[in-house]
């Protein structure tokens, strides 16, 4: 088995890349098997080839001169750096196609599938921070065979139908000449291996359909739509590749009396028209507890109280958003007599009368608070 490689190629030490792509290249067209039936010529094929790959890569070529023997990896799908396998079919069938094919087998793992799902969160987890469990229909590794899609005690055998490459060349005669193509190999799949007795637990898939319960941590400050992508938590890879991630999206639920105004809390608290003359403090339940609104005395529609910090904590900032109380004042709609007596007096003694109307509804005070309404 110790030919040289340059006379197995006949061809000189100093030949350049180019005249030993020539030389494999004629070499193949009269041994390689789909051309030449006799097994000696396909065994010629393989030392061949061998040379051809320790050759034409610049650095094999000069560990195999100095003395360092054929470098790692054989002829085919060995993988050997630089060397390209559709190259040399590319050479015997001109354009046939098979450029940017991926060379060598295909791997059976592949990474499985991303999740999405939608989770509902109120107001309040937006404000603290909370967590949330999601369940979902998935795939998870098997057990049986740890993703390896064997029964245990047993492994994937070399395909004899490619020789492990995962792919046969067909030759056909046209009016060009002879045309080769390459297709996966259809016993393995183009994977190379047979699995000759597949695991039973995951039917030789190497996962299985389960129903997974992952905990969510949510962060405060969320907005609605944010995406929380956990790395690996979504679909197990098939024949033990890589997981999918597990995307939750988040959907905050509207609050009956806040408003998200960036960190901010906004609500509108009405107050009757006598309050905002007095002046009173009035209770307001907020997601910190019953906290105290004051109202100062002739307090105007549309006026802002604060509630400092009790609003949202943002997603990276220890401080929280404040509340902001937005005043409407109501006006009564409907008067007894004796609140009319008692308010005409009053209008009289500020000499309100000239703004004063009979019974109509769309007084100045009305219009502003469905102006407010509106807001
Ligand atoms: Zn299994
Ligand atoms: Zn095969």
């Amino acid at each position: 088995m110790n030919e040289d490689y340059y006379d197995l190629l006949g061809v000189s030490r100093e030949a350049s890349t180019d005249e030993i792509k020539k030389a494999y290249r004629k070499l193949a067209r009269t041994l390689h098997p789909d051309v030449n039936p006799d097994p000696e010529a396909a065994e010629k094929f393989k030392r061949v080839s061998q040379a051809y790959e320790t050759l034409a890569n610049t650095d094999k070529r000069r560990q195999y001169d100095m003395g360092g023997g054929p470098g790692m990896g054989g002829f085919p799908g060995g993988g050997g750096a630089g060397f390209d396998f559709n190259d040399i079919f590319d050479m015997f069938a001109g354009a046939s196609g098979m450029r940017g094919r991926s060379q060598g087998p295909v791997p059976r793992q592949r990474r499985g599938g991303d999740v999405l799902r939608r989770v509902r969160i109120e107001l309040r987890d937006v404000v603290f921070g909370t967590e949330e469990q999601v369940t979902f229909r998935t795939a998870e590794l098997c057990e049986r065979c740890e993703g390896s899609c064997c029964e245990p005690g047993t492994s994937p055998t070399r395909c004899t139908a490619c020789s492990g490459s995962g792919h046969v060349q067909r030759v056909a005669q046209s009016l060009l000449g002879q045309m080769v193509t390459m297709a996966p190999c259809p016993t393995c799949d183009g994977h190379g291996d047979v699995i000759e007795q597949p695991c039973t637990g995951c039917s030789g898939h190497g996962r299985r359909a389960a129903e997974r319960t992952v905990t969510v941590r949510i962060p405060s400050g969320v907005e609605n739509g944010t995406r929380i992508q956990l790395r690996g938590e979504g679909e197990t890879g098939e024949a033990g590749g890589p997981s999918g991630d597990l995307f939750v999206e988040l959907s905050v639920t509207d609050h009956d009396v806040f408003d998200r105004d960036g960190d901010d809390l906004v609500t509108t608290v009405a107050v009757p028209m006598t309050t905002a003359a007095l002046g009173a403090t009035i209770p307001l339940e907020t997601f910190d507890g019953t906290q105290e609104l004051d109202v100062r005395p002739g307090a105007q529609p549309g006026e802002e109280i604060t509630l400092k910090g009790l609003g949202v904590t943002p997603l990276r900032r220890e401080r929280r958003g404040d509340i902001r109380v937005v005043l409407d004042v109501d006006v009564p709609t409907s008067l007894s007599d004796e609140e009319r007596e008692l308010l005409e007096q009053f209008a009289a003694l500020r000499g309100d009368e000239t703004t004063r109307r009979s019974t109509s509804h769309g007084g100045p005070f009305r219009k502003l608070r469905d102006r407010l309404r509106d807001l």
